[in-house]
């Protein structure tokens, strides 16, 4: 691959040829363009740029984290390792991690071109990882092992080979995600009616969070409803068929013996069996709801109480008094 054309100088290019509509695939180029005008990376890339190496990876970070880098490099080889002999597919070539330091050094090699709740970039063909060290929800550690398994699919699958579904299932069980809420997430939308199909969850880098994050439990719970039905031999014997005949829905008819629409309807019906109610546990139900009813209700409970008892000590009160006035015209009598 030769340095693409647009890359001519110190400006940073990003917003032209994001807005060419090929934005990841361009990224990765860009990216690319790096290592072969290793001179210009510290410039075009904003801040400064360390970098440690490993046999095949290589982790780039800012200078006084290397001690964090050297963990992140470490657990790389490890995750690549286990990910590689789970899924049956061998790993090769170089992988590239770029450890964001802060939120600004984050924006400022991604810009706003990708959604506000991503955590973790990976251009797969490129073997590119990029992820931001203080995420809101996730260990980085987790989501280094996520955007490993999207490495390792890159290097035998070419983009959109396998649905996006299946992918981003199968990078949120391997890293062992805790996808906080998932259940409740699939309960609300079982409820009102709004689960995604398959085709509409191949969008999802274009969701915003709460949308988003209704796309990766149903990928999640896919993957896993897979898994507990063919096992990781299963998974592996569908990469294989999908990888030596490129095609998905080959994999699926070989080793499932069904296509793609029977596969969601099996697991739409089963979301829409198991989760209904959980969202009722879900804490900020039980703070903003919950709670707040609990406590009204023992306060009606309290003032009705009280309001019986005013009520008891009135009657026995005009008991005793007419009981008196009876005891007191009897005398007089
Ligand atoms: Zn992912």
């Amino acid at each position: 691959m030769t340095a693409p054309p647009y890359f001519t100088g110190w400006k940073w290019p990003f917003s032209s040829f994001f807005a060419a509509g090929r934005r990841w695939r361009n990224f990765g180029l860009l990216v690319y363009a790096f290592f072969y005008l290793t001179a210009t990376f510290a410039v075009a890339v904003p801040g400064r740029w360390e970098v440690i190496r490993g046999d095949s990876i290589r982790v780039y970070f800012s200078p006084g984290r290397e001690r964090l880098a050297r963990q992140f490099l470490e657990n790389a080889e490890t995750s690549l390792k286990q990910i590689s002999a789970l899924l049956g597919l061998d790993y090769h070539g170089e992988t590239y991690i770029f450890l964001a330091n802060d939120e600004s050094q984050w924006k400022a090699v991604l810009q706003d071109r990708i959604p506000d709740w991503s955590e973790g970039v990976t251009q797969p063909e490129l073997g590119i990882v990029y992820l931001k060290l203080k995420g809101d929800r996730r260990s980085p550690l987790v989501v280094l092992k996520h955007e490993l398994v999207h490495v390792l699919l890159g290097k035998h699958f070419s983009s959109g080979q396998l649905p996006r579904w299946f992918e981003e299932g199968l990078a949120m069980l391997v890293s062992g995600e805790e996808l906080g809420g998932y259940a409740s997430t699939l309960s609300r939308a079982n409820l009102t009616g709004s689960l995604l199909s398959f085709d509409e969850v191949e969008q999802v880098l274009s969701f915003r969070r709460s949308k988003a994050q209704l796309a990766y439990a149903e990928s999640f719970v896919a993957v896993k409803l897979l898994v507990e039905s063919v096992g990781w031999g299963g998974i592996r014997d569908l990469l294989a068929v999908a990888a030596m005949r490129g095609s998905w829905d080959e994999a699926l008819k070989t080793v499932l013996e069904l296509d793609e629409k029977d596969l969601e309807w099996y697991v739409m019906r089963k979301i829409e069996r198991s989760y209904r109610w959980d969202f009722l546990l879900q804490s900020e139900f039980v703070i903003w709801v919950v709670i707040p009813a609990l406590a009204v209700i023992a306060f009606l409970a309290v003032r009705f109480r009280r309001i019986r008892t005013y009520r008891r000590w009135e009657e026995e009160e005009k008991q005793q008094d007419e009981g008196d006035e009876s005891e007191e015209a009897a005398e007089l009598s």
